[in-house]
């Protein structure tokens, strides 16, 4: 019988495990995760502003999972490649077939200041340990480090809670470079940023965190922020046993992979923690492109085991969104560009279609709806304490 270890059960790792238990093939499919349930990321902004309960964004991996597959909840720390040997802290398995899809977590750079205060926005975790924070009432400046998509949300949704709440906490985004958004074409650049201007959201470009201590942020030329929450989104790198690994990697650490997706013979790596270049373009990290290379991994697993010929992976865009919780979302769907109300719905509705569980979509569509309505634009709140 074949061993199938995937590392990470993400988007990535669970579409290739659905795909590998439904083949047909006798096959010992084992599936490692460090936590016992998996977080749909998408809506976790969300969560913070528009009040989705948490529980409806975490999923037990058990029952996602078929009986022919076992999880295991372990955290990976090393692999041997060419003993063909995966290592937690208290056991090792062997396999014949790896597929690595151990996605992405914050990256904080080596600054030990960023990471004993600042806050991530990674996980349903970290949303609840910043709902906790901001009920403690000790801020009165919010801190974005990090001027792409997760901060632009973050700010967006920190903006909407406050509202709701009657609450004018100062949102500031600091962004290391000229300009938010990083590559994204210049008219969403320039739509977002007049749709943070529109929210009293500050953007402070090629600026850097200089100094953190407690609730005091020091940024680059001269603004100190007391009573300051700092939320720490600038980037993601990939898991530390990958970081061990000698094969070729990004400068984020994500396993470059070949057309195939794989980056040693029976060695393949899908969604976050891949770096696969279509023509000159690196794929974005996103749910669609893990979702795609999870099941196209499965298939070439498959079809090493029955001595074909291994398919090349395609991808196909159905393009991006920017979410902001004002509802002036914008994005480029199929090609068109998008502004204002539908991007947002189309987001939610996406983000309905792949959660898992009739409850958990009826119960998502449910707050959604209650939030869209809560966001209609209504008179600024007073200043006051942070208690949400
Ligand atoms: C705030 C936020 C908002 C986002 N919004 C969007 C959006 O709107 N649209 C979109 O397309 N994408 C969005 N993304 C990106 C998207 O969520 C990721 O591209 C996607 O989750 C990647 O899937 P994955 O399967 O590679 O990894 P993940 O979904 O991150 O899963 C990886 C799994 O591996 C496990 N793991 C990690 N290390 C180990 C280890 N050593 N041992 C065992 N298990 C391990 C983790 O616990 C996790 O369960 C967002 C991401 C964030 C953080």
């Amino acid at each position: 019988m074949h061993k199938i270890v995937i590392i990470g059960a993400g988007f990535a790792g669970l579409s290739a495990a659905k795909k590998l238990s439904k083949c047909g093939l006798d096959l010992d499919i084992v599936i490692f995760d460090k936590k016992e349930d998996t977080d749909f990321l998408p809506l976790i902004p969300d969560a913070v502003g528009r009040g989705l309960g948490p529980e409806l964004l975490t999923y037990r991996i058990q029952a996602l999972l078929g009986k022919k597959v076992r999880f295991i909840k372990e955290e990976v720390i090393s692999i041997d490649l060419e003993a063909k040997q995966v290592y937690t802290v208290g056991s090792s398995y062997t396999y014949d077939f790896l597929l690595i899809s151990s996605g992405s977590q914050t990256n904080f750079f080596g600054n030990q200041n960023a990471q004993d205060y600042a806050y991530a926005l990674n996980s349903v975790n970290d949303v609840k340990v910043i709902i906790n924070a901001l009920r403690d009432n000790k801020f009165d400046n919010f801190i974005i480090c990090g001027g792409g998509y997760t901060g632009i949300e973050a700010a967006t949704n920190l903006w909407l809670l406050f509202r709701n709440n009657g609450f004018t906490g100062r949102v500031v985004i600091v962004e290391r470079t000229p300009g938010i958004l990083g590559p994204l074409p210049l008219w969403m650049k320039i739509y977002v940023r007049d749709n943070l201007k529109s929210m009293g959201i500050e953007v402070l470009l090629n600026s850097v965190i200089e100094n953190i201590q407690s609730n005091r942020v020091a940024v680059s030329g001269g603004r100190v922020f007391e009573r300051a929450m700092l939320i720490w989104v600038p980037g993601v790198r990939t898991a530390d046993f990958i970081q061990k690994l000698a094969v070729e990697k990004n400068p984020q650490g994500r396993i470059v992979v070949d057309e195939c997706l794989t980056f040693k013979q029976d060695c393949f790596c899908a969604g976050d923690a891949a770096f696969f270049v279509k023509g000159n373009n690196p794929l974005r990290m996103a749910v669609q492109f893990s979702i795609a290379e999870g099941a196209q991994t499965a298939d070439n697993i498959i079809r090493s085991i029955k001595k074909l010929p291994l398919n090349k992976f395609r991808p196909r865009d159905l393009g991006f969104i920017i979410p902001m919780a004002n509802n002036k979302s914008c994005g480029s769907v199929f090609g068109l560009n998008l502004k204002g109300f539908s991007p947002t719905l189309l987001h939610f509705l996406m983000c309905i279609y792949r959660s898992s569980g009739l409850r958990n979509k009826i119960g998502l569509a449910g707050n959604l709806l209650k939030a869209c309505c809560l966001s209609i634009d209504r008179p600024a709140g007073r200043q006051g304490g942070t208690k949400c």
